[in-house]
């Protein structure tokens, strides 16, 4: 890459730096944990969140959903009664791929932070650009299915090497499928060995309690830091 383009990159990712650092101070403030959920387009995650965030014992739980268009997903949130901003990266930001820092900043005076123990942010389906931009978040969570084939971790280490927590999601179709869950949980390994890994089937609910017991104690640590 040609120095003079390092260099506006680089200026760019202060910049937003800079604002997950004041989307972080608001946080903290409230005692909001903050989840960043990232996935492919296809992986589940609305159906994943839907699950553990129905009724999660004494958190209080806001969503910040992330598309290029349209709230079909927000729509569906909206059914579990909890607070839902929708922000389209295509009203105003370009039809962006990712969310960036400011990006969210814009849409947090559209969710009740004072009243939330936890946010859960869902970022724009993509496996490339959102692990490059920190929002503010406490934690990164990536979602892939086990029908994305085993090399995933290989083919996108920035993001899976940037996530906190695995889900690997849709273990209901591992007897119909070649998927190699050994050596896919051998690639991941190899690009991120700290990473949290957790098998579930949002459709089955297999391992959703797990899950909910990760973002639970990740509400509470927020909690307790504020
Ligand atoms: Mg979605
Ligand atoms: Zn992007």
């Amino acid at each position: 890459m040609h120095r003079t383009r390092v260099r506006i990159v680089e200026d760019a990712l202060d910049a937003n730096n800079t604002i997950a650092r004041a989307n972080r101070d608001d946080f903290d403030r409230h005692g909001v944990g903050v989840v960043n959920l990232m996935s492919a387009p296809g992986a589940g995650k609305t159906t994943l969140r839907e699950r553990a965030l129905d009724d999660l014992p004494g958190v209080r739980v806001g969503v910040l959903e992330g598309d290029v268009a349209g709230s079909f997903d927000a729509d569906r949130l909206s059914l579990l009664h909890i607070p839902v901003a929708q922000l389209n990266t295509g009203a105003g930001f370009g039809g962006e791929c990712h969310l960036d820092a400011n990006m969210v900043r814009t849409a947090l005076p559209a969710l009740p932070l004072a009243e939330l123990d936890l946010l859960v942010i869902e970022n724009v389906g993509n496996l490339v650009c959102p692990a490059e931009f920190r929002v503010g978040e406490d934690a990164r969570i990536m979602v892939c299915s086990v029908t994305e084939g085993e090399d995933k971790p290989l083919k996108y280490p920035l993001m899976f090497r940037a996530c906190e927590l695995v889900l690997v999601n849709k273990i209901d179709l591992l007897p119909h499928l070649d998927f190699d869950l050994d050596l896919f949980l051998h690639h991941l390994d190899a690009v991120n060995p700290g990473a949290r890994k957790l098998l579930v089937s949002a459709r089955t609910g297999d391992g959703v309690e797990e899950w909910r017991e990760w973002l639970y104690y990740t509400a509470q640590g927020a909690k307790a830091t504020a």
